[in-house]
């Protein structure tokens, strides 16, 4: 097998035939053998019921995990990269925002450039709004400083790579996925080539802002213990600035003999290092709850079935 889709899919019950059917369009005279490996990740509506449909029709070869419940994008990419038994292997969502066309140039990228692992899209012009590409780039900014590992601005899960990177990708077995970070960590050579992301072709968007923001969140604890350092770079320094202030309150006394301090200052304090304090534990806490959600050691997901082209009948 040349090549494999894996292909996450949450309520895409209207868009997982037209993404097959432009798979075979894209691919109907590229000479190799390829496979779709859809991955069912809990979805409420028909999604199941028409992948199973695509499955006994097989116009292409096709296999169908269905996990247990939603599990999220990165547990379903894990569970399909399992599957696959593609010398390359190509991420793309169910909605036809990217174009399988583009998955046929990564191939030939990858199959002329030996040197080359991984081939990545990043999108050229984004559709979103202000505030919401100030965020991106604002995270980029602050995980490239905190992180040992440089993420690509606006590269997507939307790549093609080598077996021998898929098989890198599924050593690290996280529970906290991060899959841009973990593209970065295992390295390879990688070149980024710009695509323009077409409108969704039916349903809607998975993503929300606080769903964003808590996964910047796992990028940023996932790739780096600097917030850790940072709390303890606040704390000697606020100690540092109290001892300071507690030798200007003694000279003030022995000085002037002012020994009324004012309550504003206290309040001020006393608020002050409160919340850093917080703000540390907090930080704390962040990764103690990683630890101890790794260290429970729970799949990363659970397949409720898999239908393989063996099974077929
Ligand atoms: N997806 C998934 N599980 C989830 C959320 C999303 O498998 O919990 C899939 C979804 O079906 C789609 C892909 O991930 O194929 C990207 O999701 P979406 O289109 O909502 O993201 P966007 O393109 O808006 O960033
Ligand atoms: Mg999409």
């Amino acid at each position: 097998m040349k090549l494999s889709l894996v292909v996450p899919c949450y309520n895409e019950a209207e868009n997982v035939l037209p993404f097959q059917q432009a798979v075979i369009s894209a691919f109907s005279d590229c000479g190799y053998d390829y496979e779709i490996i859809f991955v069912n990740d809990g979805s409420k509506d028909a999604t199941l019921h028409n992948l199973k449909k695509l499955f006994r029709a097989q116009d292409c070869p096709v296999k169908v995990v269905s996990l247990s419940r939603n599990f999220g994008k990165e547990s379903a990419i894990y569970a399909g990269l399992e599957q696959c038994d593609g010398e390359y292997i190509s991420l793309i969502d169910a909605d036809l925002q990217q174009r399988p066309e583009i998955v046929r140039d990564m191939v030939q990228i990858l199959e002329e450039n030996t040197d080359c692992d991984v081939v990545a899209a990043y999108q050229d012009r984004r559709g979103e709004g202000k505030i919401l590409s100030f965020f991106k780039k604002s995270f980029y900014s602050i995980i490239n400083k905190l992180s040992k590992v440089t993420l690509q601005p606006d590269a997507s899960d939307f790549r093609t790579f080598r077996r021998s990177v898929r098989d890198s990708i599924l050593d690290m077995g996280e529970y906290h996925r991060f899959s841009k970070g973990i593209f970065a960590w295992v390295g390879y050579e990688t070149r980024f080539i710009p695509y323009t992301a077409c409108p969704r072709n039916a349903g809607t968007t998975k993503w929300n802002f606080k769903k964003l923001f808590n996964y910047a969140i796992d990028g940023i604890i996932g790739f780096s213990t600097a917030p850790l350092r940072f709390s303890t770079y606040v704390g000697a320094v606020s100690a540092v600035a109290a001892v300071v202030y507690l030798i200007v309150v003694i000279l003030q006394k022995l000085i002037s003999g002012i020994d009324v301090p004012g309550y504003a200052t206290i309040i001020v304090l006393i608020l002050f290092f409160g919340s850093m304090q917080l703000f540390g534990i907090g930080i704390i806490g962040e990764y103690v709850g990683r630890t101890f959600e790794q260290s429970k050691d729970r799949p990363i997901y659970i397949a409720k079935e898999i239908l393989t082209y063996l099974d077929q009948k």
